[in-house]
């Protein structure tokens, strides 16, 4: 979730101030159980495991049968959820929970999630992953009819639209304000008396259901039921509300079905190797796109090093199908946190080799592939490749496990503008020459779809979503379209 595009300053990062070095990122996490004593628990472990899709904050929010209980921090959920009084005030037999990256002008904490409200039925705490993307349109109606935002997040209108609707039961009041927005999101939300859990009607943004023991569990990824012993279920379908309560689930399907596109990105970069996302698992697609990459852009070589982390898993399947022999060329450090440097210039300079640092034991007088899983700005490579090149390597040749990143993504995560693409800008002759690379090659997008097993991109139905390579954006961007700035005025001579 986050609130809008043109409230983006600077870009994402790992430590404060070093955002424009990095690639996008994730937007939130979420996690639910229905019918399990320590509902809150359980459902910060597997915020815990789903830390890597945001990092600035955490929430759970849970129901005890008479009271909801919630904790809301920013920060780390580790950080959040280990005091005893906090842990004992939410035991509760359902919760959910959320984690949450935003924009460093938007940390705040009337943004983190899950959000609650007191309705005329009773209480409903909602836990969004994705983005409106007819947000200020629907901001702008709400606000015209007298409602009062408290936070700038897209979570809040869809509260809004579910209190201002006229049906009477819950789960018809969500379909109605569902059927008012458009947008890429997954949602988990508690009653009094239900955990529902729902994917948008095409399924952009993943949410899985679990089984432990009697409990039923709803999660971004597969990683977090690994993590308290639940077993995998299925997906949740796109379009699909399930709604869990004392009598078990139940599925309403209350749309008319659109084709599904799942983010490619997420088994490029976003989600965890161990999760299976849509009946794949994560890290054999970034090996299979590895083996394509080698297939499709070999180049003699003596070593092939992953850009830690995520490129990993592609630099194997490129090092197994190449025969070149795979090393960690590049160590990361995992300890770098979020906050504890402030975003001073020298500190930007730094911040790869903050993350980063060349094994140089290894590099040299070796002909190097370095493979990344993708190009946003440009910055991070430039400062890798320089630093690889430093240790003593001869050559520095680099792969990339997506197509060039052309476009910005408006479905939940966060990319620079357009203009800041390096691949908007570039070809991929002048970005290897602006890198300093003997060679860059780019995955084709039709040898990424091969490495899932299918024969080309379906140009006229694409089984994914890959707007973000491709510009071809299956959902409307309905405020993107409109002159923002226009938009921002109206918006706000409606709250003056
Ligand atoms: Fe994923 Fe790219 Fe589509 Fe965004 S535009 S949902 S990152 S594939």
């Amino acid at each position: 979730m986050k609130s809008s595009r043109t409230d983006r300053k600077g870009g994402p990062g790992g430590i404060a101030g070093i955002g424009d070095l990095r690639r996008p990122e994730e937007e939130c996490g979420l996690f639910g159980i229905y019918g399990l004593s320590d509902a809150a628990t359980h459902t910060a472990l597997g915020l815990h495991a789903l830390q890597h899709r945001g990092q600035e904050a955490a929430g759970i929010v849970a129901y005890d049968g008479e009271q909801f209980h919630s904790h809301r921090a920013l920060g780390l959920v580790g950080d959040n959820f280990n005091a005893p009084e906090v842990m004992e005030r939410l035991a509760c037999h359902v919760a959910i929970g959320h984690v949450r990256y935003s924009t460093t002008g938007e940390t705040v904490l009337r943004n983190v999630q899950p959000l609650f409200a007191d309705f005329k039925f009773g209480g409903l705490a909602v836990a969004h992953n994705g983005n409106l993307t007819n947000a200020y349109e629907i901001r702008q109606r709400l606000v015209q009819r007298g409602c009062i935002f408290q936070s700038t997040s897209d979570t809040e209108a869809i509260i809004h639209l579910i209190a201002i609707s006229e049906y009477g039961r819950v789960v018809d009041r969500m379909t109605d304000a569902l059927s008012q927005i458009q947008g890429a999101y997954s949602m988990v939300c508690i009653t009094q008396k239900k955990l529902i859990g729902l994917r948008d009607s095409y399924g952009v943004r993943p949410l899985v259901l679990g089984r432990l023991g009697e409990a039923w569990i709803l999660s971004s990824e597969t990683c977090a039921l690994d993590i308290i012993g639940a077993e995998f279920v299925r997906d949740v379908e796109p379009g699909e509300i399930v709604v869990i309560d004392d009598k078990g689930l139940h599925s309403i399907k209350p749309f008319s079905k659109s084709p599904n596109r799942f983010c490619i990105f997420e088994y490029i970069y976003f989600a965890r190797p161990d999760s299976v996302m849509e009946g794949r698992s994560v890290y054999d697609v970034r090996k299979n796109i590895g083996a394509e990459l080698a297939r499709e852009s070999h180049v003699d070589a003596d070593l092939v090093v992953p850009v830690p982390d995520s490129g990993v898993p592609a630099a194997i399947g490129y090092a197994q199908q190449s025969g070149v022999p795979f090393e960690f060329g590049l160590i990361r450090n995992h300890y770098v946190g979020r906050t504890f440097i402030e975003p001073t210039d020298q500190i930007r300079h730094l911040g790869v080799r903050l993350k980063h640092n060349a094994n140089a034991a290894g590099l040299k007088d070796k002909r190097v592939v370095l493979v990344d899983d993708s190009i946003v700005r440009g910055i991070t490579s430039l400062k890798i490749v320089e630093m690889v090149r430093n240790a003593g390597a001869k050559e520095v040749h680099m792969r990339i496990s997506s197509p060039p990143t052309t476009h910005s993504c408006f479905y939940g995560i966060d990319t620079p503008s357009q203009d800041e693409l390096l691949a908007a800008k570039f070809d991929v002759e002048a970005m290897a020459k602006h890198i300093a690379l003997d060679s860059l090659a780019f995955i084709s997008i039709d040898g990424l779809y091969r490495a899932f097993g299918e024969k080309a991109r379906a140009a006229d139905a694409p089984q994914f979503c890959d707007a973000c390579f491709s510009g071809d954006y299956p959902i409307p961007l309905i405020d993107h379209d409109k002159d923002p700035v226009q938009h921002q005025l109206s918006l706000l001579d409606e709250r003056e």
